[in-house]
């Protein structure tokens, strides 16, 4: 089994212990096919039991893990350390969001804006489903995109481009709610403050593109 020495500098934060926010090294042997959060485990039980990350489900599902590695928004259980490139990897927190320890964030108001009572499946998945299980398609909901984009955090009322996205996806499903979609995408916290950085759908780990979506807004809005 080929092993490869990497220096992880992680940012570290925890209300009144840490504060401000200073890089911690730790120095890890990573097993070549070795994801970003197989070592934030490793480093977790061998080295720091303090060290704070987000876990779930391990497989890009739950969108839990996000996190800054070297700079750009990604998921800590897909991103295989090897494929970085150099032996240094830097871990941050997204930004935008409230720290509320090393690499956790807290995602509430994200949650917020993207309006629960918008149906998250096609009417066929409904079916299978039942009422009581919701998602939006491929979306989840894991902040990577509000992270990346620099308008979010000039502007707090921004709605952002995850919930502008799932907006636009209602949209295109619910045909009796267009008014008050239209109302809200046009409105002071919708798609006028996007200056088309694209970051959103670059970063996205899912492929939901919201870049797309919000410009399919705009054309829609034009014509109304
Ligand atoms: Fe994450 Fe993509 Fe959803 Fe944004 S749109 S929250 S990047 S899955």
């Amino acid at each position: 089994m080929t092993v490869k020495p990497f220096q992880f500098k992680i940012l570290r934060f925890k209300t009144d212990a840490i504060d401000p926010p200073r890089f911690q090294e730790y120095r890890l042997q990573v097993t070549e096919g070795m994801t970003v959060m197989d070592c934030l485990e490793k480093i977790r039980v061998e080295q720091d039991r303090t060290l704070m990350y987000g876990h779930a489900c391990h497989h890009a599902s739950c969108g839990t893990c996000a996190c800054r590695i070297n700079g750009a928004e990604r998921l800590a259980c897909i991103v295989q350390v090897w494929t970085l490139g150099g032996t240094e990897i830097r871990l941050e927190p997204l930004k935008r969001f409230r720290c509320l320890g090393d690499l956790v964030v807290d995602r509430r108001s994200f949650f917020s804006d993207i309006e629960s009572r918008w149906s998250c499946l096609r009417p066929s998945e409904r079916e299978l489903a039942g009422e009581d299980f919701q998602r939006f398609e491929n979306c989840i909901e894991c902040g990577c995109c509000v992270s990346a984009c620099p308008i979010v955090g000039e502007n707090k009322r921004f709605l952002g481009p995850a919930a502008l996205a799932s907006l636009h996806r209602e949209l295109q499903k619910n045909i009796g709610s267009k008014r008050n979609l239209m109302g809200l995408a046009g409105g002071d916290r919708g798609e006028r403050h996007c200056k088309r950085v694209l970051s959103c759908s670059r970063v996205c780990p899912s492929r939901v593109f919201p870049a797309r979506h919000i410009a399919d807004l705009r054309r829609k809005l034009k014509t109304i």
